[in-house]
């Protein structure tokens, strides 16, 4: 049996982790943590603590943790068939199962689904569709991508570049000449604070108009966004902002990619951000919640305008050069079956609006008078808690004082997680859809305690 201490330093000496301060996790500095299990919403680590995951993994863990349907159909499926690709019409019966069950859960105006392994891959498959559809239509000049300053899109170096969060492009040469950045829809932020909701979706609109007359409507092929603004903020979008984007965008014949990766199977407690904003994309990013992560797998779903064209393309072109070992895994298709049946079995996309409203008003109650609670907002079972050095000019804490990760870490000791977003001192809480209304009003008080000790 492997001792902390022994497990540890192999993690500080071996393992390269993602999104991680490298030199102090070396250094053996830094948050270190080994998770063991889990149940519900919460999980276990090897120091024996028990946490409530208020951020489920990272947004992903939608049916919870421990769900013995889920890893019983792995199971089976990794006995059966634990892999087969899915090239030139190969497959297997969990990737068509799911791919059925997908479309039947899609908005009516789509056609098709692409399976990938995690979001990135999948945003990298839909910028590279929507140029090979610009190119059979004969607009070979028709390809930048617009995306908006805070929008999370992956960490590849085409999806790096429509994330529009500085860290993502520091240092890394990006963002690339194709990807150009637009305003975000976060009104608590406006330029102006005078600005009503519908002035400021206004000009929104007139930021995208002046970047697409800057850059030329016969340059620009697509526009993306997640319904809601996840790791840029958790910043859910002004009243008739998607309206009036799209407008823009059906003058210009710009193409719209919805970025449902957090968003998609319940999370805003609809099944899809597209139907609760009246959304009409032409193409669907969707990953975690596909599977809730308890296998890597992603999708790219298409409408029938855009199949249309892709189909035409092959026809003239041969093959579609387009093609992951993995795309399709059956043991992740197994795991999105079991997944989607218990989303429906357990009404996880109601609890999540119900539930998720009851969380929000929670947090209202409990941190709402606080003097360095800025706002407070969400969707569904989305959450953020923005903190403020004043309230009245909205002004920032230094970043050099790290607010919200202190914040985060006075949680973590009372026994819950929530994530601290990474630009700005925003508090996110993304639980699992199947939280109950005492784990919200559980995770409402810790939240009020924790920022009492930090800024009192
Ligand atoms: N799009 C959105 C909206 C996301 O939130 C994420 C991940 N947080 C991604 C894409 C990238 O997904 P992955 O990390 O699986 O590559």
């Amino acid at each position: 049996m492997l001792t902390n201490d022994i497990l540890s330093q192999w993690d500080r000496e071996n393992f390269f982790h993602p999104s991680t301060h490298l030199g102090q996790f070396a250094r053996g500095e830094g948050a270190q943590r080994i998770v063991t299990g889990g149940e519900g919403c919460h999980i276990t680590d090897r120091d024996g603590n028990r946490l409530l995951d208020a951020f489920a993994g990272l947004y992903c863990v939608n049916v919870g943790y421990g769900r013995t349907e889920i890893s019983e159909a792995i199971a089976k499926q990794a006995r059966e068939l634990a892999y087969y690709h899915a090239y030139a019409g190969h497959g297997s019966e969990a990737s068509i199962t799911l791919a059925k069950m997908v479309m039947d859960r899609a908005p009516d105006h789509m056609a098709r689904v692409y399976f990938g392994l995690g979001g990135s891959d999948a945003n990298e498959t839909n910028v590279k569709l929507i140029w090979y559809y610009n190119n059979i239509l004969g607009r070979p000049a028709k390809k930048k991508i617009i995306s908006r300053w805070r929008g999370y899109h992956g960490s590849g170096l085409m999806t790096g570049s429509l994330t529009g969060l500085e860290l993502f492009h520091k240092k890394f040469d990006l963002p690339l000449t194709q990807v150009i950045h637009t305003e975000a829809p976060y009104y608590f932020r406006r330029p102006d604070l005078a600005m009503t909701e519908a002035d400021f979706v206004a000009h929104c609109v007139d930021e995208l108009e002046k970047l697409i007359a800057a850059e030329g409507a016969d340059t620009i092929a697509a526009f993306i966004g997640e319904p809601v603004l996840g790791t840029g903020g958790i910043v859910p979008p002004p009243a008739g902002y998607w309206e009036a984007i799209q407008k823009v965008l059906a003058r210009h014949d710009i193409l719209l990619v919805a970025d449902e990766v957090v968003t998609g199977f319940g999370r805003l407690g609809s099944m899809f951000g597209s139907d609760h904003y009246g959304m009409k994309p032409d193409l669907i990013t969707i990953a975690k919640g596909l599977t809730s992560a308890y296998a890597p797998l992603s999708g790219s779903i298409v409408s029938s305008a855009m199949w249309e064209v892709l189909a035409r393309g092959t026809d003239e072109n041969g093959v579609l050069g387009h093609g992951w070992t993995y795309s399709a895994h059956p043991i992740g298709a197994a795991a999105g079956i079991a997944n989607l049946d218990l989303i429906d079995r357990l009404g996880l996309v109601e609890n999540a609006g119900k539930t998720g409203a009851y969380l929000n008003r929670a947090m209202a109650v409990a941190l709402g008078d606080h003097a360095h609670v800025g706002d407070i907002r969400g969707e569904g079972m989305l959450c953020a808690v923005e903190l403020v050095a004043d309230r009245e000019t909205r002004t920032f804490f230094d970043a050099s004082a790290t607010t919200g990760a202190k914040v985060v870490g006075a949680m973590l000791k009372r026994g819950v997680i929530a994530r601290a977003m990474p630009q700005g001192d925003i508090l996110g809480f993304a639980p699992p859809l199947c939280l109950t209304e005492a784990e919200a009003d559980h995770i409402a008080g810790v939240t009020a305690e924790a920022l009492r000790e930090v800024l009192g």
